[in-house]
C-alpha cells in the first residue's frame, strides 16, 4: 500500500560544498579563519534524512524520485544570465558563488541545484496528479532567497518557485499559495511573484533577519499582486505562542482568502530555539503546530494538497527532530520517537504570546482583506 506522504531525497543533496567559511569565505586578510563545517553544512539535511530512515517512517512513505530541472523549468523564474553564470561557474575548479559572496557551491554544484528544483517539481507533480496527498521535497540546496536576477544566502535556483510555476504553466493549477515559514524572509519568491495575483506569498520571519531590511510588512506587492505578498515579520524572541497565533490569525485567513488549488510550504528550521542563524525559539511541537494549521487548511480548501520543501535550519542536532514531526503529521505514521532535547529546551519560554509579539501579528492581519 502506498502512503499518502511522498518523500524526495537524493544522496547528491548531501554533498553540496559550502565550503569551510562561515557566513562569508574565510579570509587571511579579514582574519576571518576557515572552519571545519560551514553553517549551511549539508549534514544537518542529511541528519534530518537519517532520522527519517532509522525511525522507520521512511519505509512508510512513497519515495519520489527526483530529477534535473529542465532549463525552461529554471528560466520560468530566472534570468537566463543568472543561470548560464551558474552553469558556468560550475565548471570552474573550486566552484563558484550563487550571487552575494557568501554563497559558494563546489565544482558541478550546478547538478545538485538543478536536483534540488527538479526533487520540489517531482513533489509537485505526484501531488498534483494524485499519487500521494501531500509530499515533502528534502531539497539541498535551499532556494527561497534567490531572486530572478541573482542566488542569495545559500540558495542558488529558488526551488519552490520553480515548483510554483510548474504548477502554474505545465500542470495547470489555478492558484498557487506559498506558506514560508523559514525564519528569514522569502525574498525570492517576493521578487518573482511580485506583481501577479495568482501566486499567494505570505512569509512569516524574523523581522529584519535576513536579507537585512527584507520583508517588512509594508512590502505587498504591486499592480495586480498588490496584497498577494504578505509579509508576517515577528519580534526576535518568539515562540511557540507567536507562531501559532500568526498562523491562526494571518496564515490561515490568507489561505482562505485566496482559495488556493495547491500549497506550497517553504520550510526552514531555522526559528527553532537551538538555531544559530536566528533568534527565534520554536521547538519540534511548535512546528508541529504550524504545519496542522496548513494541512488543515488544505483539507478545507485543495483536497489536502501540500507540497512542503526544505529550505533553511542550521542546528546539526535540532533540525531532524522538528523534520520528524512535521513529516508525522503529514502522514499520519507515528514513530514514537520523542524530541530528545525537549527535556532541556522545553521550559525555556515562547509559550506565552507577548503584548508586542501580538501587535506586530495584528498589523499583518489586517492586510488579509486585501486577498481576494
Ligand atoms: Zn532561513
Amino acid at each position: 500500500m502506498t502512503s499518502r506522504t511522498g518523500y524526495v531525497w537524493d544522496a547528491l543533496y548531501g554533498w553540496a560544498d559550502t565550503g569551510t567559511g562561515g557566513l562569508a569565505p574565510s579570509s587571511v586578510a579579514d582574519r576571518l579563519q576557515p572552519v571545519a563545517a560551514h553553517v549551511a553544512h549539508p549534514d544537518t539535511k542529511r541528519r534530518l534524512h537519517e532520522l527519517i530512515a532509522t525511525s522507520g517512517l521512511l519505509k512508510r512513505l512513497t519515495p519520489i524520485e527526483a530529477q534535473l530541472a529542465q532549463e525552461e523549468d529554471i528560466l520560468r523564474v530566472h534570468d537566463r544570465a543568472h543561470y548560464e553564470r551558474i552553469l558556468k561557474e560550475s565548471a570552474w575548479p573550486k566552484g563558484g558563488d550563487a550571487g552575494d559572496g557568501g554563497s559558494p557551491f563546489g565544482q558541478g554544484g550546478h547538478e545538485i541545484a538543478l536536483l534540488a528544483a527538479g526533487g520540489a517539481i517531482a513533489a509537485t507533480r505526484a501531488v498534483v496528479a494524485g499519487e500521494v496527498r501531500n509530499a515533502y521535497a528534502l531539497v539541498n540546496p535551499p532556494g527561497h532567497h534567490a531572486e530572478r536576477a541573482n542566488g542569495k544566502g545559500f540558495c542558488i535556483f529558488n526551488n519552490v518557485a520553480v515548483a510554483a510555476s510548474y504548477a502554474r504553466e505545465v500542470l495547470g493549477v489555478g492558484r498557487v499559495a506559498i506558506v514560508d515559514w523559514d525564519v528569514h524572509h522569502g525574498n525570492g519568491a517576493q521578487d518573482i511573484f511580485w506583481s501577479r495575483s495568482d501566486v499567494l506569498n505570505v512569509s512569516v520571519h524574523q523581522d529584519n533577519c535576513f536579507p537585512p531590511a527584507s520583508g517588512p510588512v509594508d512590502a505587498r506587492g504591486e499592480g495586480d499582486g498588490f496584497g498577494y505578498t504578505l509579509n508576517v515579520p515577528l519580534p526576535p524572541g518568539g515562540g511557540n505562542a507567536v507562531y501559532d497565533y500568526a498562523f491562526g490569525e494571518v496564515v490561515v485567513p490568507a489561505l482562505r482568502a485566496f482559495n488556493p488549488d495547491l500549497i506550497l510550504i517553504a520550510s526552514g528550521f531555522d526559528a527553532s530555539i537551538m538555531d544559530p542563524l536566528a533568534r527565534m525559539m520554536v521547538r519540534s511541537d511548535g512546528y508541529e503546530r504550524i504545519a496542522q494549521h496548513v494541512l488543515d487548511a488544505a483539507d478545507e480548501l485543495c483536497d489536502g494538497r501540500v507540497v512542503v520543501v526544505q529550505e533553511g535550519g542550521y542546528s546539526p542536532y535540532y533540525v531532524p527532530f522538528c523534520g520528524l514531526k512535521v513529516l508525522e503529521l503529514m502522514s499520519g505514521e507515528r514513530t514514537g520517537i520523542e524530541d530528545a532535547y525537549m527535556p532541556i529546551v522545553g521550559g525555556m519560554g515562547g509559550d506565552v504570546l507577548r503584548d508586542h509579539e501580538r501587535e506586530a501579528v495584528d498589523v499583518a492581519a489586517a492586510l488579509v482583506a486585501d486577498i481576494s
